[in-house]
């Protein structure tokens, strides 16, 4: 193998910016790992051989196919899905699946990125990939979900199985959606088999698979806050979103003695000045499954609602941006840090902008990005391919504690790869969790690689 030239950032960036015109967010999820990634090959050169990194920010393959289905109405729709399946080295592909109306490959792409170094810092073997329609489901009646799902499998089901690739959740796909979804691959394929997660009790689905993403955010939060030699308890929080990620994280939070002040989602946010408790919880779950936004629950709930306040003005100990990307920019960031915030955890995929995540790198708070903090769900359905496997199912005691364990890992990587002697280095008590978690995520990946002869 012959080594590379040192990697340049700003050139490298500019060439993937050629080579992907118009894809902002996969452009800025890779400038986000490249930016820690690059300086680290340049000082491990056995890394530097092979073109790594131009085979590691380009997708194995990308499947798009036509998605034909019928409404309520009798009328003929036509969407696109995709499946990306970026990364294989470290196992099968394994990501959620998007349905949202702003779906685009460029998308799925960012989606997959990251979750190459996040299914890498689970410790698990799984590869990455990620997939959706750009289909909205809003509105659309339970039949029309069944009939998209089954269409959407028909187009997909070739490209999966459960050493091949391995679809999950995402926005727009719950439990629900899994069940048609996986009801119609067992029918095409005629067999039984895990190849996809996030799947009911009932047919071969793991427990705490739904709690997992926010109960893993919180458990790698108190983890973090240990580390700083701080606790959790009275503190107060704010949480943006209002989906699987965001309720668990809340009611996790709630758990450990935390004010969960806030929710949100596309019609404003809510205000609790006390917290919120598990009944209203409970309300906004069963309210959103129904189709509520919170402007309707409001009410109902007794909390305040603002339709044009973001959560992040709120003064808080604790935030986590658990909603969608991009939604935290760079005076939502300062705001925090003016308002004594001391931890931004990320429940959502890539939810600070560029601009938020200098801001929040350079501060002195624990700033741990989503890569890490919300991998708890991509692994409790590793432990789902597990018990899939070996044809068993653990008790939810067994799964609760491996969870735990799993972040705790994770979050100790991060200070093993992220804690820094520059002098100049304000990050919380010299851990940089970004740094941490692009790292060690990397150096998995990467040594697979080259391992594989890639
Ligand atoms: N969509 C989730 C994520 O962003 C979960 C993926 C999975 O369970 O495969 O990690």
């Amino acid at each position: 193998m012959t080594a590379q030239k040192p990697y340049d950032y700003h050139a490298f960036m500019q060439a993937l910016e050629e080579k992907h015109p118009h894809q902002q967010d996969f452009l800025q999820a890779v400038a986000e790992v490249l930016e820690d990634v690059i300086p680290f090959i340049n000082d491990n050169p056995q890394y530097a051989q092979h073109a790594l990194l131009d085979q590691l920010t380009e997708p194995e393959q990308i499947v798009s196919f036509r998605v034909t289905w019928q409404d309520d109405h009798g009328d003929v729709h036509v969407n696109r899905g995709y499946r990306v399946q970026f990364n294989g080295a470290i196992g099968p592909y394994k990501g959620g699946l998007r349905f949202h109306p702003a779906v685009t490959p460029g998308m799925l792409k960012f989606l997959a990125f990251e979750q190459t170094f996040k299914n890498s810092l689970t410790g698990l073997p799984l590869g990455a990939g990620k997939g959706g329609a750009d289909f909205d489901p809003k509105g659309r009646s339970d039949d029309e979900i069944r009939r998209f799902c089954r269409q959407f499998m028909l187009g997909l089901y070739r490209h999966i199985g459960p050493e091949q690739d391995i679809p999950a959740g995402d926005m727009g796909v719950g439990e629900r959606e899994i069940g048609y979804l996986f009801g119609m691959y067992q029918q095409i394929v005629g067999r039984f088999e895990g190849s996809m997660s996030g799947k009911g009790l009932s047919y071969g689905g793991s427990a705490m698979r739904t709690e997992a993403t926010g109960y893993g955010l919180i458990h790698i939060a108190r983890r973090a806050l240990e580390h700083h030699d701080k606790t959790l308890d009275k503190m107060s929080a704010v949480v943006s979103g209002a989906g699987n990620v965001a309720l668990h994280a809340a009611e996790k939070l709630l758990e450990l003695g935390v004010r969960v002040q806030t929710l949100s989602d596309t019609s404003g946010m809510i205000y609790a000045e006390a917290g919120l408790n598990q009944e209203q919880i409970d309300a906004v779950k069963r309210g959103k499954k129904a189709g509520k936004p919170l402007k309707v629950l409001a009410d109902q709930l007794e909390v305040d609602h603002h339709a044009d306040k973001n959560v992040w003005s709120t003064p808080c100990d604790l935030a986590f941006p658990c909603a969608t990307q991009n939604e935290l920019t760079e005076e939502d960031a300062k705001a925090l840090i003016d308002n004594g915030c001391q931890l931004v955890a990320e429940g959502a995929n890539m939810p600070s902008t560029a601009e938020a995540v200098q801001v929040l790198r350079a501060a002195e708070l624990i700033y741990i990005p989503g890569k890490a903090a919300n991998a708890g769900g991509v692994a409790v359905s590793g432990l789902e391919m597990a018990q899939n496997a070996s044809h068993l199912s653990w008790s939810r005691e067994e799964l609760a504690q491996r969870l735990e364990s799993i972040m705790h890992d994770i979050h100790d990587r991060c200070v093993e790869y992220g804690s820094s002697d520059k002098a100049n280095d304000s990050a919380a008590r010299g851990v940089d969790y970004v740094k941490g978690a692009n790292l060690a995520g990397f150096i998995k990946v990467a040594d697979a690689m080259l391992a594989a002869g890639f």
